[in-house]
């Protein structure tokens, strides 16, 4: 609860103690609302102040008959007072009679609140990013983690591997559909991109996943891998390539130095995720020179294997003043105390924030039964065969609490949704599964338990249609009928 210091408004408004939903049409729901007596016709800002008894993201809105006062700590802060006072215009052009004076307090549950972009498998212009990063803006979303490589193609620019621009950013086609695809970001574009997202309070988490999901690295450069298929390609099937980087083959150090160095030049962020997820070790297993590395080690098998590899990425990470995240594998020995991990494997979360506490792991939500956006939002969409149906509600029933007492999840660091590309290849496909979603997602990462209200949420959300399709292209309506085809 945010400590009030009403220094402007809590005499001049007469405020009422009460709790009050569905005043508001904002998302997510602020963490308080105290109504006063009467109503508003204008949100001019008349007065700002900083009030450093705030948290980072917190801000205090107080709504008065001649305009609004902004109280906040931060620019992050300042940010989310004025998305919260957009939220609130966009009411009040549909309210004449005008909106509630009130105070709204104001601050999220997880600092961090991230969506997973997929643009190895489908490659993303810069512009669609960003039109991303307003619609995770406007929400109050603040990680936009890209996940830049993968076995169907490699997105990062690294100019002394020049292969990995004329083989690995290239793929002929996805399952069958003649579609060539190909794209890799220039540093001047990814540049742009975190400037721009640093304004609306986004950091960028760069994925470059090891030691699996390799495939169009191993196209371009096959020496780094154990026993290379010949003639191997950029992937254009959906599924798990069992090549895994070879940790002591010749010069897999040096690329990765070159990978975290361009890293650090362009992404400011402290992390990079590294995966970690989906790698048989069946060539680990069988690989010579991997024998002889767990021997040199003394590691007695392939999981000891991969937690040592693991540490030398960190280690090799630490160089460049980052740190690592990792797809949580559902076994808290492979990683490091002190990790932070993400837990997506199906019905497996609530497990996983037993596990990775006792572990001393930090942990990000991603339960895939509520926060894979790929997965059809309703029965009657294409599922590709196997994927469950992950309804609006079925997201708005996620609880990041798991019913656990604080001390059994104070290691739980936020909630994250991702949005694997197999079958998303425009960013008409990507906003029509992100959303309504990830609106429904952020509310469970921003707001206390306390106000969240499925009812409440979908006549917020009925009210926020109009503006969603005006101001970024794309309406929030899912029907049977709607949905762009796949190809
Ligand atoms: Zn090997």
């Amino acid at each position: 609860m945010i400590k009030l210091k009403r220094t402007w408004c809590a005499v001049l408004l007469g405020l009422t103690s009460s709790i009050s939903l569905a005043q508001f049409q904002i998302i997510p729901e602020p963490a308080d609302v105290q109504l006063g007596q009467g109503k508003t016709k204008s949100l001019n800002v008349i007065g700002e102040k900083i009030n450093s008894s705030l948290n980072n993201e917190a801000y205090i809105i107080t709504l008065t008959p001649k305009g609004s006062l902004l109280e906040y700590a931060t620019p992050a802060g300042k940010k989310f007072a004025e998305v919260s006072l957009a939220q609130l215009a966009a009411q009040l052009k549909n309210s004449p009679e005008g909106i509630p004076i009130a105070v709204i307090a104001d601050q999220p549950q997880y600092p961090w609140r991230g969506m997973m972009i997929d643009v190895a498998r489908h490659y993303l212009p810069l512009a669609d990013l960003k039109l991303i990063a307003d619609t995770m803006h406007y929400y109050k979303l603040n990680k936009l983690h890209l996940h830049l490589t993968d076995n169907q193609g490699w997105r990062l620019p690294v100019p002394a591997y020049p292969k990995l621009q004329t083989i690995s950013s290239k793929r002929d086609e996805m399952e069958g559909n003649k579609i060539p695809t190909e794209g890799i970001y220039t540093k001047a574009e990814l540049k742009e991109l975190v400037k721009y997202c640093k304004a609306r309070n986004i950091e960028i988490i760069p994925e470059i996943d090891v030691p699996g999901h390799n495939q169009a690295l191993a196209a371009a450069y096959p020496e780094f891998f154990c026993d290379p298929e010949p003639g191997l390609k950029v992937r254009t099937t959906i599924g798990n390539s069992n090549n895994l980087i070879c940790p002591s083959a010749k010069g897999v150090s040096e690329f990765y130095q070159h990978v975290f160095a361009e890293i650090r030049d362009i992404f400011p962020s402290p992390f990079v995720h590294l995966g970690g997820d989906e790698a048989p070790t069946d060539k680990w297993h069988k690989c010579p020179q991997c024998a002889s590395w767990r021997k040199d080690n003394n590691l007695p098998n392939e999981a000891a294997q991969m937690a040592f590899f693991f540490d030398k990425m960190n280690t090799l990470l630490g160089k460049y003043g980052k740190k690592p995240l990792f797809w949580y594998e559902n076994d808290a020995s492979i990683y490091h105390p002190g990790y932070t991990v993400f837990t997506w494997r199906i019905n497996s979360a609530r497990k996983a924030v037993e596990h990775t506490k006792k572990a001393n792991l930090n942990l990000i939500l991603a339960p895939s039964e509520h926060c894979y956006f790929d997965f059809p939002q309703l029965p009657s969409h294409d599922k590709r065969g196997w994927m469950p149906v992950t309804t609006l509600e079925k997201t708005y029933q996620f609880d990041p609490t798991y019913g656990l007492p604080i001390d059994q999840r104070d290691h739980i660091k936020g909630v994250h949704c991702a949005l694997w590309a197999e079958y998303l290849p425009t960013i008409d496909h990507v906003l029509y599964r992100a959303y309504p979603r990830a609106i429904a997602l952020a509310e469970k990462a921003w707001s206390p338990k306390k106000v969240w209200s499925w009812e409440n949420f979908q006549t917020k959300l009925h009210e926020h249609n109009t503006f969603f399709l005006n101001r970024f292209g794309h309406s929030l309506e899912r029907t049977n009928t709607n949905e762009k085809p796949f190809k």
